[in-house]
C-alpha cells in the first residue's frame, strides 16, 4: 500500500469519509506524495501525452493567437503572459519561439507560470532557456494589469466533488472505507448535502443514481479571470477534453502508463482527471464581468488558426522519414475520432472586444 493510501486511511479512521475534492487534492498535489509532485507524467515514457506533447504547431499556433490577441488588445506594454500548469513548458517554449516573430510582443510580454510542482517548475526552466519567469503557486500573487492567459489540460485536473440524486434530494458522493476497514471506496452520504446548490436548476429533477460533477476550484479561478479581465484589457484561451453543455455523469478517470485505473487503486501513482463543464466554466466568468467565445472544437480552432498550412511547411522542411509522423501527430489533434471533437476552446476576453481568431463561424 502506498504511503498516501495509508495517510488517507488513517484520516478516514480518524474524522469520518472525506471528499472527492480532497481526495483529488491529496493524490494529485500532496506535498510529498502527490502525483504532480513528485513526477514529471507527460510524454510517451510516462502516463499519458497531452497537444503541446503531440505537436510543436499547437503551441506555435497558440503563439501566434498570444500575439494577434495582443494587437487586438492595443498593444499593451507591458503585458502579462500568464500559463496555467504548464506541464514541461513545451507549449511555452514554441509559443515564444513563434511569437519572436512579432518582436514587439515579444519585447512586451511578461512571463508568469502557476505551477505548484517543483519537479514541472524545474522542467520549465529547462525547457525555456534563458527566458525570465515569475512561478506561482495559484493565479491569485500574479500582478494585476494587461493579461493573456493560457491554459491547457489544467482545468480537467481541479479537483471535483460528485452529487447523487436521490429520492429526496442531492446526496454527495464521498471517499470512505469499505467494509475490510482497508480499502477505499466511493459511497453515497446518508443525507442530502447543502452541495446540491451546485447542481443546475435544469437538472434539479434528473433520475434517481444520477451523478452531477461540481468543481468549486475551477467556478473561482473562472471568477477571478473574469474580475481581472474587468478591470484590465486581456484574454484567456482555456483548452481542455469535456462538454459543452451542463449535464449528468461520473467521468472520474485514472490513468497510469496510457491506460485506465482505478481511482483508488495507487492514490498518487495515477493521473485522475473528470470532463470539464464548460457551460459552468463560461458562466461564473460572465457572472464576474469577462464575455466568453466558444466553446469551440479544437479541430475547428486549430484550422482556423491555419493548422494545415503549418503542417505543409513542416512537411516541406523534414527528412523523408519523419514525414508520416508529423502528419499522424496534426492529425491526432484535430481528428473527430482523436483529440479533435473532445477537446474544446473556450476564450473569455474584456467586454467590448471582438471575437479572438479561432472563434468566428467560419470553418476553412
Ligand atoms: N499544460 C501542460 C500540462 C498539463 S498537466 C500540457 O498541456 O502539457 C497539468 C499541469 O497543471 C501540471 O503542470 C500540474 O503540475 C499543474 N497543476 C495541476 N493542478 C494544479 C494546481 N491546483 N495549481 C497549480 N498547478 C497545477
Amino acid at each position: 500500500m502506498s504511503a498516501l493510501s495509508e495517510l488517507i486511511l488513517r484520516r478516514i479512521r480518524a474524522v469520518g469519509p472525506m471528499s472527492l475534492a480532497e481526495f483529488m487534492h491529496e493524490a494529485l498535489l500532496h506535498p510529498r506524495f502527490g502525483y504532480y509532485t513528485t513526477r514529471d507524467p507527460l510524454g510517451a515514457q510516462g502516463d499519458f501525452v497531452t497537444a503541446p506533447e503531440v505537436s510543436q504547431a499547437f503551441g506555435e499556433l497558440i503563439g501566434l493567437w498570444c500575439a494577434d490577441t495582443w494587437m487586438r488588445l492595443g498593444r499593451p506594454d507591458p503585458v502579462l503572459l500568464v500559463e496555467l500548469g504548464p506541464g514541461r513548458g513545451t507549449l511555452m517554449q514554441d509559443a515564444l519561439g513563434a511569437a519572436a516573430r512579432v518582436p514587439d510582443f515579444r519585447r512586451a510580454l511578461r512571463l508568469h507560470l502557476v505551477e505548484s510542482s517543483k519537479t514541472l517548475r524545474a522542467a520549465q526552466r529547462k525547457r525555456l532557456g534563458d527566458a525570465k519567469i515569475a512561478w506561482h503557486d495559484d493565479l491569485g500573487s500574479v500582478p494585476e494589469g494587461p493579461m493573456i492567459a493560457i491554459a491547457n489540460e489544467f482545468l480537467d485536473a481541479l479537483p471535483i466533488v460528485q452529487l447523487e440524486r436521490g429520492a429526496a434530494g442531492w446526496h454527495e458522493r464521498l471517499v470512505t472505507l469499505a467494509a475490510d476497514g482497508e480499502t477505499l471506496v466511493l459511497a453515497r452520504a446518508a443525507a442530502p448535502s447543502a452541495l446540491a446548490a451546485l447542481v443546475p436548476p435544469e437538472l434539479q429533477r434528473s433520475a434517481p443514481g444520477s451523478i452531477f460533477e461540481g468543481r468549486p476550484a475551477a467556478a473561482a479561478l473562472a471568477a477571478e479571470l473574469g474580475r481581472r479581465l474587468a478591470t484590465a484589457p486581456g484574454a484567456a484561451l482555456c483548452i481542455d477534453y469535456g462538454h459543452a453543455q451542463k449535464a449528468c455523469g461520473d467521468t472520474l478517470q485514472a490513468v497510469r502508463r496510457h491506460r485506465p485505473c482505478g481511482i483508488f487503486d495507487e492514490p498518487g501513482a495515477a493521473d485522475l482527471t473528470a470532463h470539464v463543464d464548460f457551460a459552468s466554466f463560461a458562466e461564473a466568468a460572465r457572472a464576474a464581468g469577462a464575455h466568453t467565445h466558444g466553446p469551440v472544437t479544437q479541430r475547428d480552432f486549430l484550422r482556423r488558426l491555419g493548422i494545415e498550412a503549418r503542417m505543409a511547411q513542416l512537411l516541406a522542411r523534414a527528412a523523408p522519414e519523419q514525414r508520416e509522423t508529423i502528419a499522424t501527430a496534426v492529425r491526432r489533434l484535430i481528428d473527430p475520432a482523436e483529440m479533435g471533437t473532445l477537446f474544446k476552446v473556450l476564450a473569455l476576453t474584456s467586454a467590448g472586444l471582438p471575437a479572438p481568431d479561432g472563434f468566428s463561424e467560419q470553418v476553412p
